[in-house]
């Protein structure tokens, strides 16, 4: 793929693209020449792929791994960070990523307890009774398998406020709450993680904030979305598959599919089907034991949103959440 067009030398996006068999089409990460310096923006899988490419696009454009002078994280998904510790041990360069990627690129042990007792709480009001169980526990062999991967670098935290290598920086929490994306107002492009794919619509996760407080994180996710639409953007540079040349179209979109599924979603809860895991085994059929989190989280987020939008109203009968229309 080439650079960018249409921008004067020493300032230029090169793309690392990584196919995989897999959904997402490909890992996207990129490299940021702002005129001074050069930044990594995410970092792959740790595969030998994406770092065959990553120096392969590296070497095409002139450069080598020693002109990196920092890596900047859309989030802290295992598909955005794989490179960083290789990268470190060639070279020490600065991190910077959301404050609450922090404990998650850490894998802060008091973090992953947190979160174990964050689910076991979550699933058990949601009515998931032995399939929540049963979840937890591979949620505790996942935790453990991922503390083989922890970023022992100093992490530099972002926020909104901020601009990096000349890009500002804007939070959009949803896909995951420590979710950034990088505007080059000038260009009007993002670079835009795994908030807006072309192909596939963005899951909005549940998860506990770094305090083990629970985020309404399709409401999030809606105000991320509204955010993007407001920005003068002509093009996203997404975490997976192409670029987006349509973003208002295609936000507008996503918006809509959200808001009918909420509206099918209700339906079911005004025909009598009250907590959150009945609703999925309902909507999702066999995909509710095969994708279990996924599908939990989807309906969690739009309880949550017809919660927020004064459609449902929820009570808690015997520890567990049933939702009635209002
Ligand atoms: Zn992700």
């Amino acid at each position: 793929m080439s650079p960018l067009t249409g921008l004067k030398k020493g300032f230029s996006v090169y793309p690392i693209t990584v196919p995989t068999k897999y959904s997402v089409k490909s890992f996207n990460f990129y490299l940021w020449e702002d005129g001074n310096s050069l930044s990594l923006i995410d970092a792959g899988l740790d595969s030998n792929k994406c770092w065959e490419q990553c120096n392969k696009t590296l070497s095409e454009n002139g450069f080598t791994l020693n002109d990196i002078s920092k890596i900047i994280l859309t989030h802290s998904h295992e598909d955005h960070i794989g490179l960083i510790n290789r990268i470190l041990s060639i070279r020490e360069i600065p991190v910077f990523a959301h404050s609450e990627s922090i404990p998650r690129l850490k894998r802060d042990k008091e973090f992953h307890s947190l979160w174990i007792e964050f689910y076991k709480q979550l699933y058990h009001e949601m009515g998931c009774g032995d399939t929540g169980i049963q979840n937890i526990e591979r949620l505790k062999i996942e935790l453990k398998e991922r503390e083989n991967y922890t970023i022992h670098s100093d992490i530099i935290p972002l926020n909104e406020s901020n601009t990096i290598s000349g890009l500002q920086v804007i939070e959009t929490p949803g896909h995951s709450p420590d979710h950034l994306a990088f505007y080059n107002q000038k260009e009007k492009w993002l670079i835009g993680g795994d908030h807006l794919i072309g192909h596939i619509s963005s899951n909005a996760l549940v998860e506990p904030d770094r305090n083990g407080t629970r985020i309404f994180t399709l409401v999030e996710y809606i105000q991320s979305l509204e955010k993007c639409l407001n920005l003068d953007i002509e093009s996203v540079f997404p975490g997976h598959g192409r670029p987006i040349s349509n973003p208002k179209d295609l936000i507008t979109t996503r918006l809509k599919k959200i808001y009918q599924k909420s509206d099918r979603i209700l339906n079911l809860i005004v025909a009598g089907i009250s907590t959150a895991d009945h609703l999925a085994r309902t909507y999702y059929k066999d995909k509710y034991q095969r994708e279990f989190d996924l599908v939990m989280s989807e309906i969690i987020g739009h309880v949550d949103y017809l919660e927020v939008s004064n459609k449902v109203k929820k009570e808690l009968i015997y520890g567990v959440w049933h939702y009635t229309q209002i």
